[in-house]
């Protein structure tokens, strides 16, 4: 028996996508927790629902995605000794989260088989064991001296997708960085690097010259972590990278804004990601990819709904994920909010454009409500409700 969920009186869709990031739709259908087909309710055949959601007029998005996170296990943090970190995120609209590596792991070995091995557990557990609903995207190896090619097929064989940031480890000269970048790309692994000055003691630098000479996926908080590169270097990086261009919540805002800026004179928007970079120094940050939005829309003068693709749209895109857009086939994952009370603007948009978070009312994940009323986001004007399953 398929499942049917049927969310009716959307006032508002947002698409993921920036060259079209308004529908015209008010109803959507989900079919076994895919999205099957959106548009004006009247058009579409809402009988035999499992679960009708009336939206109540409110905004729907596809769920946010942070694209940087460092888990540990389940949804407990060692780093500051903080237990459910990844529901209050869930709370926050984020539906999936990309690890960068589990590096608050106590004991994390650095030897090569040892690290496999962490890796490998760490994909595991998170495949198995989804905190709250929540994707986690775990099990990413931090790189050490004396991985081989074969370490990185084993890897890719065990089901491993990601690899840690570069830089963590002991590789710090751009020439074995590469070579291991190399390896891992050609089994399928992605790849990011640390950016920027050394985020806790152990950590090194790593300046614009490594990041280009490494050749990662992703250039990781490109705004640091939180010590941004010199202006100059962050420039030239918008400029000569196709990679993804990941500004973070646990980074320099300054750095951020000119990371926008830039992006934006040289038509690279669509290359701009999000994410936490949480758990950190700076703690956890269960709105921090929604406060990334209004901050950058607000600042950096983006127009709320594009500033929404660099949360979910744009991350889905450049790792290649099935989730984050309003697709035909794509993974029912959704957050519903609505204009946060009290919240200067007349729309939802506008008020998030004046640097306010919206209010989150719901949020669904592979076709199932997750939560109902946010309780870390401002309260939303209106809330959607379950009315039938
Ligand atoms: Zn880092």
């Amino acid at each position: 028996m398929s499942q049917k969920l049927v969310i009716k009186n959307i006032g508002q869709m947002l698409s993921g996508k920036m060259e079209d990031p308004i529908l015209d739709a008010d109803c959507l259908i989900a079919i076994d927790g895919k999205i099957a087909q959106w548009g004006k309710e009247r058009d579409l055949d809402c009988d035999g629902a499992d679960t009708v959601v009336d939206a109540k007029g409110v905004t729907l998005a596809p769920g946010l995605i942070d694209s940087h996170i460092h888990p540990v296990v389940g949804d407990y943090t060692p780093r500051q000794q903080q237990l459910h970190w990844i529901d209050s995120t869930l709370n926050g609209g984020v539906t999936t989260l990309i690890s960068a590596g589990e590096v608050h792991m106590p004991g994390r070995p650095k030897d090569v088989v040892g690290l496999k091995a962490m890796a490998i557990a760490a994909q595991r557990w998170y495949e198995n064991f989804r905190p709250s609903g929540v994707k986690v995207h775990a099990g990413a190896p931090v790189i050490e001296h004396g991985m081989e090619e074969q370490d990185f097929k084993d890897l890719a064989d065990a089901g491993v997708t990601l690899m840690g940031e570069v830089g963590l480890g002991t590789v710090k000269d751009g020439k074995t960085a590469r070579q291991m970048v190399d390896w891992a790309r050609k089994y399928g692994i992605q790849s990011t690097i640390h950016t920027g000055g050394p985020s806790i003691p152990g950590s090194g630098l790593i300046d614009a010259d490594m990041v280009l000479e490494t050749g990662t996926d992703v250039v990781g908080h490109i705004n640091g972590g939180h010590s941004a590169l010199p202006d100059d270097q962050i420039i030239c990086l918008c400029e000569s990278c196709k990679a993804a261009l990941e500004i973070v919540h646990n980074g320099n805002e300054r750095a951020a804004l000119l990371t926008l800026n830039t992006a934006r004179e040289l038509g690279k928007l669509d290359q701009v990601i999000l994410g936490t970079d949480g758990p950190a120094g700076s703690g956890v940050q269960p709105l921090g990819i929604l406060r990334m939005i209004a901050m950058l829309s607000s600042l950096g003068n983006v127009p709320a709904e594009i500033a929404f693709c660099f949360g979910n749209g744009n991350t889905a895109r450049q790792r290649k994920l099935d989730t984050g857009l309003i697709e035909a086939g794509f993974c029912a994952d959704f957050v519903l909010m609505d204009q946060a009370q009290h919240a200067p603007g007349n729309t939802l948009l506008e008020s998030v454009q004046l640097g306010n978070l919206p209010g989150v009312g719901m949020t669904i994940i592979d076709g199932v409500v997750r939560t109902g009323r946010s309780r870390n986001t401002p309260p939303a004007n209106r809330l959607p409700e379950v009315v039938t399953g």
